[in-house]
């Protein structure tokens, strides 16, 4: 049954009120905990109405190491990575399921912690679900190898779990994240602490039960609620944590980084991006602009791999700009839950003024500002901003140069391909790409001279499990998802045996 919101005109079913009036626990060795240690709590907010969703108990250090003893146990004695691998991967795909089947009722969940349209929530569902499909495809399959060598000697590779895994995830794609960190640490037979981002830690309950429902054993998957400086704080610094596994911002991936170096504790870091779209002359330039709105502007751009860099062939500059003006001015701007929202608010005020500001220093700078730039009119509570696009844009200017992770876009032309490649490289981040053109020795040249983790070329934004993804240069370290997952989440072992 749905009630009806009547100030906000949402239907909200009621297995999703009855999750979220649950929803303030820690679950630590399988047992769900109400409280913290101290007793701590904090809120999670609708973005989109600026109402309290629930309190939820903040984990303390003390928290944190039960959760890390935890999953340290249930590495130890096998419990998980010792079962026969066809459960593991049976559990898995159980898992997968379960997920397709609460999507109606789990969407919302996002939907109202995070602020993106259902149907963005949905898409991230599906894709959460085939993650765990296809890493449920890696459990039983071979991981080592036999090397040649003289008689009397037979020497084997293995691959084994890295051990605990302190899994720390941000607030743009809540489920989907959790879904990429855990799935390839149980496949591969690791043992997990996650800690989602305060603003949205509601979705990863809700996974961690379906985890539990299909038969992955108490302690392998515990999760910790509560903000980076104290929880997270005293994951990445606990010397039992055997790797972390880490999304989100730069600086905190320095910080990370840092305190990995004293335990020499593993690390994948997926960082921040300022991802240049390079756009040439030769291409339909309606299709172009409807994905270039897409590229900077989905998911209120509130994403790593975001096309916020628009560099365009200045002899159809004039032309790209105005369509890809028109398509932000045609995105509607709307609370989640609405059929047509094309953009949902920011996720929280301090990423709203974040944003708010890096407009004012755009201005300052001496950007012009094409279109948006302030909240949309007609929503009186919510973090809304709308589309926003600068042209005129020079390498120098910090909008060129610094992630606003939202809707901002910066209009940068080029004259010819190697200027393109030039400003495409002229930051510190390298995260993604694109390039789009009908040249196809154009495509392969500039393709292999982008310094990006992720290169499209004709497209933009595909990213899933089953293909590699992290960064170069400050946009991270390590790689994650696809061929690489093994490499993160596995250690190799050599045997060598006198026959
Ligand atoms: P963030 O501030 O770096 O936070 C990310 C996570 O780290 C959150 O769970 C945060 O907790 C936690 N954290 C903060 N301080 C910590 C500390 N001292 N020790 C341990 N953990 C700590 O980033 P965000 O603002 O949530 O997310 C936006 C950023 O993430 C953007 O820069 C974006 O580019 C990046 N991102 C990258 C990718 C990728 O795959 N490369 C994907 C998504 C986002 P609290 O928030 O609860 O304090
Ligand atoms: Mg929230």
């Amino acid at each position: 049954m749905a009630a009806v919101d009547v100030r906000t005109g949402r239907e909200l079913p009621e297995a999703v009120r009855d999750f979220i009036a649950g929803a303030g626990v820690l679950v630590i060795d399988g047992e769900e905990r109400p409280r913290s240690s101290d007793g701590g709590v904090f809120t999670t907010v609708d973005p989109a109405t600026e109402e309290v969703l629930a309190e939820i108990p903040q984990a303390t250090a003390e928290d944190v190491a039960e959760a890390i003893a935890a999953a340290k146990a249930a590495h130890d004695d096998g419990r998980w990575r010792l079962l026969d691998p066809g459960k593991r991967a049976s559990a898995l795909l159980k898992v997968s399921d379960a997920l397709k089947r609460a999507s109606k009722d789990l969407a919302w969940i996002d939907t109202l912690d995070h602020g993106k349209s259902l149907r963005l929530s949905t898409g991230e569902l599906i894709a959460a679900s085939n993650t765990f499909r296809y890493f449920a495809g890696v459990v039983d399959k071979p991981s080592g190898v036999v090397i040649p060598s003289r008689e009397g000697r037979f020497i084997y590779t293995d691959r084994e779990p890295v051990g605990v895994c302190a899994q720390i995830i941000p607030w743009n794609f809540p489920l989907l994240m959790a879904a990429w960190k855990l799935a390839p640490a149980l496949a591969f037979g690791n043992t997990a602490v996650l800690k989602p981002a305060e603003q949205t830690p509601l979705s990863a309950l809700w996974l961690v039960r379906i985890l539990r429902d299909a038969g992955v054993p108490d302690g392998v998957v515990n999760l910790v609620q509560g903000v980076g400086e104290v929880t997270g704080q005293a994951m990445i610094t606990h010397p039992d944590v055997d790797k972390i596994a880490f999304t989100g911002s730069t600086e905190i991936g320095r910080h990370i980084a840092r305190a990995a170096a004293d335990n020499l504790t593993k690390v994948t870091l997926e960082l921040g991006g300022k991802s240049p779209n390079i756009v040439f002359d030769d291409v339909d330039l309606d299709r172009v602009a409807r994905r270039a709105a897409f590229a900077c502007f989905y998911n209120a751009g509130e994403v790593c791999t975001a096309g916020t860099r628009l560099l365009v062939n200045a002899n159809v500059h004039d032309e790209l700009v105005s369509k890809v003006t028109a398509a932000a001015e045609s995105t509607k701007v709307l609370p989640g839950w609405f059929e047509d929202a094309g953009m949902g608010p920011l996720v929280s005020d301090e990423q709203l003024q974040r944003v708010s500001g890096y407009v004012d220093i755009a201005k300052d700078e001496g950007a012009e500002l094409i279109t948006g730039g302030g909240r949309p009119d007609g929503l009186d509570a919510g973090y809304f901003f709308e589309p926003t696009i600068f042209d005129g844009v020079s390498p120098g200017m910090r909008i060129a140069q610094e992630e606003v992770f939202g809707p901002v876009l910066a209009v940068q032309t080029f004259e010819d391909e190697d200027e393109a490649v030039a400003l495409a490289n002229d930051v510190s981040y390298g995260l993604a790409a694109g390039v789009w053109t009908s040249d196809h020795g154009r495509a392969h040249r500039v393709a292999s001279k982008l310094q990006a983790g992720t290169v499209w070329v004709n497209t933009w934004g595909e990213l899933d499990e089953v293909a590699s993804f992290g960064g170069f240069k400050d946009s991270g370290i390590g790689r994650e998802l696809g061929p690489h997952a093994v490499e993160a989440y596995t250690q190799p072992k050599t045997v060598r045996m006198a026959t």
